[in-house]
């Protein structure tokens, strides 16, 4: 790339990038320094950010806020070990999130990303028939749709179809992938299953509402309450992975308020520090945290990531939540979502385009198929927006705080690379 900087010549050689075919894949853009809704390009050009980082700067990149308590944590104490040892930030945070997040789960356990959080609720409910003494009840039932992270287990509780993973299809433990029960013929089909299934299962694992990285795919409310009245009904442990619904984007602070569910365990991660660093979480129900209590010691929850529950990672989780409390994010999510269901619909009528939707702050775009995703980024580019297409849909998810000019941007400049590009 001419003009690149010094260090991107000298380390863009070594670098392996995500989801990328490095033989074919054009140069990465060299990223100087971000700021609110803005991506500024090491050769002076800025980017609207649609996608918000992979959906987590939900106050916009380097809020002062954040910044803030970050500063000052990081002058007390960037890192502890959680084992044996424990701190202000960390419980503080887990006691606000077990208030925030509905009745009932109050247990939280802390690690450094999405996946191992998934991970971790995996196990709770492998661990939690364990330690019952029931050893066949092992498997999950997940999604058609469903995406739920990038390590062994978690690929295994993915859309096995949709590509990401497909190659690992051999190796991968053996869930049972249903359709969501979003009408009565499959609502029906998914008792059936469960019944032939119960017995092996330990427990259902759900995006609720927004199918996320599979396609920002929709469901109702009514689909979670059905799950967990099925999960009910066969004992099993309901797990919602709201580590890109929660806080706030599809326009609640968590999706499973919306549909009145409580899940027995949650996934957090993505937004959950505003962006600013790697965290998860994973709580669970007293219910759940109590069949890991007993004199045994091999009943305890094997697991604990060396830099979980980082105190710089909790402190900006804190400063985000304060910044909920403090700044009218869900209103300004309702606002999104209304600017984004009319400025994208003017799309539907394009030739090749699918569907149109928005919930939150989660609009949609969806076409036949997408042929050349490295074309249709670098018109985005060119159009001076950060957009990101995966598989056959172009979404945006912007920040919150994003300005009315800068999300009219974005929509227009979606409008008209799409106007062009589903006429070739
Ligand atoms: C992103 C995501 C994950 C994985 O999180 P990582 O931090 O990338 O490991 C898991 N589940 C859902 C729903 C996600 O959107």
């Amino acid at each position: 790339m001419s003009g690149a900087p010094d260090w991107f010549t000298r380390g863009i050689g070594h670098i392996w990038l995500p989801y990328t075919q490095m033989q074919t894949a054009g140069d990465p853009l060299p990223v100087a320094r971000t700021q609110g809704s803005r991506i500024y390009l090491a050769d002076g050009r800025e980017l609207i950010d649609g996608i918000a980082s992979w959906w987590t700067a939900c106050h916009g990149y380097n809020h002062p806020h954040i910044r803030a308590a970050v500063l000052e944590q990081l002058g007390l104490m960037p890192h502890v070990m959680f084992g044996g040892l424990v701190h202000e930030p960390a419980l503080d945070l887990a006691r606000r999130l077990a208030v925030l997040l509905p009745a009932g789960l109050t247990q939280v356990f802390f690690c450094d990303s999405g996946s191992v959080a998934v991970e971790v609720a995996m196990k709770m409910a492998v661990q939690f028939w364990l330690n019952k003494g029931i050893t066949q009840r092992s498997r999950f039932v997940a999604f058609k749709g469903g995406y739920h992270g990038d390590t062994f287990a978690t690929m295994s509780v993915c859309d096995p179809e949709e590509g990401m993973h497909g190659l690992f299809a051999k190796v991968l433990p053996q869930q049972i992938i249903a359709e969501l029960p979003a009408d009565a013929p499959a609502a029906q089909a998914f008792n059936a299953l469960l019944e032939r299934h119960a017995q092996e299962l330990a427990g259902i694992i759900v995006e609720p509402l927004v199918q996320g990285a599979g396609g920002m795919l929709f469901h109702d409310a009514e689909v979670l309450r059905h799950l967990r009245a099925a999960a009910d009904r066969h004992g099993l442990l309901l797990i919602f992975d709201e580590i890109f619904t929660g806080f706030g984007r599809t326009g609640t602070m968590f999706a499973c308020e919306a549909a009145d569910v409580t899940p027995d365990i949650i996934t957090l991660s993505k937004a959950l520090t505003g962006g600013t660093m790697g965290l998860g979480a994973t709580l669970a129900t007293r219910k759940v945290f109590e069949a890991f209590l007993s004199d045994a010691p091999n009943h305890a929850l094997m697991h604990g990531p060396t830099f979980m529950a980082n105190p710089l990672a909790c402190a900006a989780a804190n400063a985000s939540l304060d910044l909920f409390e403090s700044e009218p994010r869900l209103a300004q999510v309702a606002a999104i979502e209304a600017a984004l269901a009319r400025d994208l619909e003017p799309a539907r009528s394009f030739p090749r385009v699918r569907d149109v939707r928005a919930k939150g702050a989660i609009g949609v775009v969806e076409l036949d198929r997408i042929n050349d995703p490295g074309a249709l980024r670098r018109r985005f580019i060119e159009a001076g927006v950060f957009v990101r297409p995966i598989r056959n849909i172009v979404y945006l998810t912007p920040a919150f705080t994003i300005g009315e000019e800068d999300l009219n941007r974005l929509t227009g400049a979606v409008i008209s690379v799409l106007e062009q590009w589903t006429r070739l």
